[in-house]
């Protein structure tokens, strides 16, 4: 079929709305009409060459749509059905899928290499994250749609595909926010404001938001922050409430300096959970014999997202009012201003921004 993506030809580039050839979906996968899909810093950063993307590609990982063409042996999925997107195939196959741990499934991949289902004047296209959602329509392994239920708008939806899941999950899932503790999030952009909202719904007994945007901080206080701090006043500050340092620290930046901020903001015994994505190369410094005291520092992938599971989870905690996803939509702009939603992405909104079709 003929759809329309949004096609960026080279680094640094333009994305230009052009129409494109999608193939049928094969065994195993689905059609998806989408309806949203959020702007994430990854598709940026794919712009801007920081990412292993062969151009020309579609972008776009953060969707929701509805199934509308399914090829032979789809099982869990039937045309009409509302999804989100997930990134992970969760193949069921490789070492992480059966230790039950998808979010680090061996098929993740941020290139496609031009391969699979779309093709532009008769050229393979790539797709970021297999996925290439700044389209109308896109073909996905039934795998990697995740069927909801309930009325929630495809704008909210998307966002469970990427900065939600990851931020939430980081904090609930990645570090396991016990009732009572403290947690400091650095970083209150998409990602941080689903880890605020994690930590909030874990039970923490105070939330430190730590942002040089006063823009973002007042969004973080408005989802369930207690405390919002420019990074200037955090370590000074969190030093002194907490007696020593927080239970938790979660990074939503990807930056060196900010993942050794949350290494030296937890307390002894304390976790440090790095989410933000890093330049590749960059090093991280901290004094090992700070672990002695059993402070750990760990990474989180996707939010330790099992998506099947977790994606109708959140949806769930939307529906039950506990989940504040409209105030993670900072705009929303059709597919047609798709460059002006990336250059309002780039001047740091208190959420994302959604492309609409
Ligand atoms: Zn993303
Ligand atoms: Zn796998």
């Amino acid at each position: 079929m003929k759809t329309r993506a949004a096609i960026i030809e080279r680094r640094g580039g333009v994305l230009r709305i052009e129409e494109v050839d999608l193939a049928e979906p094969r065994r195993g996968e689905v059609r998806v009409k989408v309806e949203a899909c959020g702007i994430c810093r990854s598709d940026l950063h794919a712009i801007d060459g920081g990412e292993d993307v062969v151009f020309p590609a579609v972008l776009g990982h953060e969707a929701a749509g509805v199934v509308d063409g399914c090829g032979a042996e789809v099982e869990r999925l039937k045309v009409g059905d509302r999804v989100i997107l997930s990134w992970t195939p969760a193949c069921g196959q490789c070492p992480s899928c059966v230790r039950a741990q998808p979010q680090l499934c061996a098929g993740i991949t941020m290139s496609t290499g031009g391969a699979g289902p779309l093709t532009w004047n008769g050229k393979g296209v790539d797709r970021f994250m297999a996925l290439g959602a700044f389209s109308e329509y896109t073909v996905v392994p039934e795998t990697m749609a995740i069927a909801i239920e309930g009325e929630i708008p495809a704008t909210h939806a998307c966002l469970i595909g990427c900065a939600v899941m990851t931020g939430y999950g980081a904090a609930t899932k990645t570090a396991q926010v016990h009732r009572g503790e403290t947690v400091v999030v650095i970083g209150c952009g998409g990602v941080g404001l689903a880890a605020v909202q994690g930590a909030r719904i874990a039970g923490a007994s105070r939330i430190f938001a730590v942002d040089p945007i006063d823009t973002r901080r007042e969004m973080a206080l408005a989802v369930g922050a207690t405390d919002a701090l420019a990074p200037s006043d955090a370590m000074e500050v969190i030093g002194t409430i907490t007696n020593g340092g927080a239970d938790v620290a979660v990074e939503c930046v990807g930056r060196s300096e900010t993942m050794q901020d949350a290494f030296a903001l937890v307390r002894p015994g304390g976790r440090a959970v790095v989410v933000g994505l890093p330049e590749l190369g960059d090093r991280l410094e901290i004094e090992p014999v700070l672990l002695l005291f059993e402070k750990s520092i760990k990474g989180s992938m996707y939010g330790s997202a099992d998506p099947l599971r977790d994606f109708p989870a959140l949806v769930s905690l939307y529906e039950e009012r506990q989940l504040d996803l409209g105030a993670l939509v900072a705009g929303t702009r059709p597919l047609s201003e798709i460059n002006e939603g990336i250059a309002e992405t780039r001047q740091c909104p208190a959420g994302r921004v959604v492309v609409t079709f």
